[in-house]
């Protein structure tokens, strides 16, 4: 049997998708005449609260689009250590738009304001680098699927207001937040300017996320999604993957939450040190394997040669990440295998 957890990208379109695909009204969306990428927006943007959205080829342009919304050369963004913009979009903040970064320490990506305000510098003058935006991660990647406490996003947003800083939520994986806590994604949504949301994760579309904001910002937002050549066509075809999963496949992300904390519930249970399950929220399993004498590099190919496939995060770290093609009995069998590799270094301790 093979569980293939590296990443919630894995999905393949099901069959109602596909369906969904071939029966899609299209038009050349450039001219703004799609209408299943017109409906797709607007559906996520009231979803949101705010009052327009624009689709998107990839997270990463999304999230970038919606950076160089709040900033520009010469200035800065912030966001915690383990942020997707700072760490996985291959220095696009620079390289794009000449923002520079910096980031603050955050145990399993967790936002504490308080640090995020001693880090921001509102206005900078002559001496220093002007913040900009305020990135926030929800669910965090890296951190470990970790939801942002609604109460915490609500100060940081009132706190950057008067402070006049922007706020963007990577809100790739917002919709686990969503069904995980039961918060309305409007009320997440009103505690950024700017919100990135993908399709293409657990929610099981082959491709697309959008970017929502206020209507100027996203006016604006269209032109910049055209220069860094995400200029689609009719790609009604895509977003009718993304509105199908919104229909269909957005309840069950629950399904992934309850699998993913079985078997950090039977890994913590043998080996406390390697996971709390009380961390464990949403649909991601990271493991301090290095706590139990491994490599994350050696652990994830020992794993993988037993149909187990994870990614690791760093020297110490395995992710793995349960999605809509991993059912029941490959959750018991990732539990089974984990738990078994894990026990080889431990009980063979010094070895
Ligand atoms: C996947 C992901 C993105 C976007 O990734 P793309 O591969 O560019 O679509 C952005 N932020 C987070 C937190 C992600 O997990």
């Amino acid at each position: 049997m093979v569980a293939d957890l590296r990443s919630d990208t894995l999905t393949r379109p099901t069959p109602g998708m596909r369906a969904a695909v071939l029966e899609a009204e299209v038009g050349d969306d450039v001219y703004g005449e799609d209408p299943t990428v017109v409906e797709l927006e607007e559906q996520v943007a009231r979803l949101l609260g705010h009052e327009a959205a624009l689709f998107m080829p990839t997270g990463s342009m999304a999230n970038q689009v919606g950076l160089r919304l709040h900033a520009g050369p010469g200035q800065e963004v912030i966001s915690d250590h383990l942020a997707h913009v700072l760490r996985a979009e291959l220095g696009a903040a620079a390289a794009y738009s000449g923002i520079t970064t910096r980031s603050w320490v955050a145990e399993r990506g967790l936002l504490d304001v308080e640090t995020a305000l001693r880090v921001m510098v509102p206005d900078g003058g002559a001496y220093q680098v002007s913040t900009a935006c305020v990135v926030v991660e929800n669910t965090h990647n890296f951190g470990g699927g970790t939801v942002q406490p609604l109460p915490e996003l609500q100060r940081l947003r009132q706190r950057t207001q008067e402070a006049g800083v922007g706020v963007h939520l990577d809100g790739a994986r917002l919709w686990n937040a969503h069904v995980a806590t039961g918060v309305a994604l409007a009320d997440y949504g009103a505690c950024a300017d700017t919100v990135s949301v993908c399709l293409s994760k657990g929610l099981g579309a082959p491709v697309g996320s959008v970017l929502a904001a206020s209507a100027e910002q996203i006016g604006q937002a269209r032109i910049l999604r055209k220069r860094m050549g995400g200029g689609m066509r009719q790609v009604g075809m895509l977003a009718a993957a993304g509105r199908y999963a919104l229909e269909h496949q957005l309840d069950r992300l629950a399904e992934d939450h309850r699998r993913a904390a079985e078997v950090a519930a039977a890994v913590g249970e043998q080996l406390p040190e390697v996971v709390d399950p009380a961390t464990v929220e949403t649909n991601i399993l990271v493991l301090d394997v290095g706590a139990a004498g491994w490599s994350a590099a050696d652990f994830v190919t020992r794993v993988g040669d037993r149909g187990v496939h994870g990614y690791p995060t760093d020297a110490r770290h395995a992710r793995f990440v349960w999605h809509l093609d991993v059912d029941d009995a490959m959750t018991g069998h990732t539990a089974d295998v984990l738990v078994a590799v894990l026990g080889e270094r431990r009980t063979g301790a010094g070895s």
